[in-house]
């Protein structure tokens, strides 16, 4: 059955003005494939990246990399999900930003009823990162101390409350007061406002001297640098994002004279490539949800064909917690 989906598609890279709202057709899933009807999309940083051209991708782009809805129709092969399932996913190939879409299934995931489909969109993509950075990255102990920037963010508030509940020491960074407020509201047990505050000092002061066991930087160029002097001898930089811009070429014997430092540069995608991995990741997620040892903060939503004052804020550092738009 052919049909159309408004789409927020890209021409051209640049600022929030190259999104575009188009009608884009849609037909019937091919095998591995389903077709969902989208009732609730998530904004992440990637999608910016994507847009602004740090991330090169064939043009036109349709963005967008995480949502929740209902799934319409299951091609040949699929077995984990059923016409009518309520269903959420981070994947990609991108596309999300839609009213309704046909994708590979192997990472859409059934939905819990518990979980509502903007929390859902709000959580797949932000949550499984989370997910892989504290048990799949590094191996992470009760009592363990972790820096964490941009805490009071999408991806930092779920990070806030899953170290919590894991008897992880987290120290946040923000950018202002209140986001600093906000991430100890969530579990943070120090949180500085990296803005008015020298954060690497700060982190030397709360440590008695001794520097953190681990540091998950998403802030990139402004950071990078100081991040590392946080860490202990043998201690772990794990290097996620660049909302500030890519990390400069890094000179790998200064991880020598800092104490035989470790550096890791992940991306969630390698994680949910395998789609057991991906499964049992949402699974984990979901349980922390449904246990309530995380609360998703939805805290902007906009209409589709809002987006672009989405990007905005996000990039603008005017956002708290999650971001969702509503097709
Ligand atoms: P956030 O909601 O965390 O928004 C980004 C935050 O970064 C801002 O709110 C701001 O917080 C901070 N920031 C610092 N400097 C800048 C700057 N120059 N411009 C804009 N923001 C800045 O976004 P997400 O939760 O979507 O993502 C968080 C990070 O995690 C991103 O870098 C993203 O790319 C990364 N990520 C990486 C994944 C991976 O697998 N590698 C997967 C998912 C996300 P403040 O005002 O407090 O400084």
């Amino acid at each position: 059955m052919q049909q159309t989906a408004r789409t927020v598609v890209i021409h051209e890279n640049g600022g929030p003005e190259v999104l575009r709202i188009e009608d884009r057709p849609i037909g019937d899933p091919g095998p591995g494939e389903v077709r969902i009807r989208h009732h609730a999309c998530g904004l992440n940083f990637i999608d910016v990246y994507q847009r602004s051209g740090l991330y090169p991708m064939d043009l036109p782009h349709a963005l967008g990399m995480e949502a929740a809805g209902v799934i319409e129709a299951v091609g040949e092969g699929v077995t984990h999900l059923t016409s009518g399932q309520r269903a959420a996913y981070a994947a990609g190939p991108s596309g999300a930003y839609s009213e309704a879409r046909v994708m590979p299934a192997a990472q859409v995931c059934p939905l819990p009823e518990s979980i509502s489909f903007r929390m859902a969109a709000a959580m797949m993509l932000k949550g499984m990162t989370v997910e892989y950075l504290f048990n799949r990255t590094t191996p992470l102990r009760r009592g363990d101390t972790v820096l964490f920037h941009a805490a009071a963010g999408g991806v930092g508030l779920i990070a806030c409350q899953w170290a919590k509940s894991e008897g992880i020491t987290l120290i946040g960074t923000a950018g202002t007061d209140e986001k600093c407020s906000l991430a100890q509201f969530n579990g943070a047990t120090h949180c500085i406002n990296y803005r008015t505050e020298d954060f690497v000092q700060r982190v030397a002061e709360i440590t008695g001297g001794k520097g953190v066991d681990v540091v998950m930087d998403s802030i990139g160029a402004d950071t990078f640098e100081g991040s590392l002097n946080c860490l202990k001898p043998l201690g772990m930089m794990i290097s996620f994002g660049n909302a500030s811009g890519p990390v400069p070429p890094v000179d790998l014997g200064m991880l020598a004279q800092r104490g035989s430092l470790k550096i890791t540069r992940p991306t969630l995608f390698t994680h949910i490539s395998d789609h057991a991995v991906c499964q049992a990741m949402a699974r984990r997620l979901f349980g922390k949800v449904e246990g309530r040892e995380v609360k998703i903060h939805v805290d902007q939503e906009f209409p589709l064909d809002q987006v672009a004052d989405a990007h905005r804020a996000l990039e603008a550092r005017q956002t708290t917690g999650s971001t969702i738009l509503l097709p």
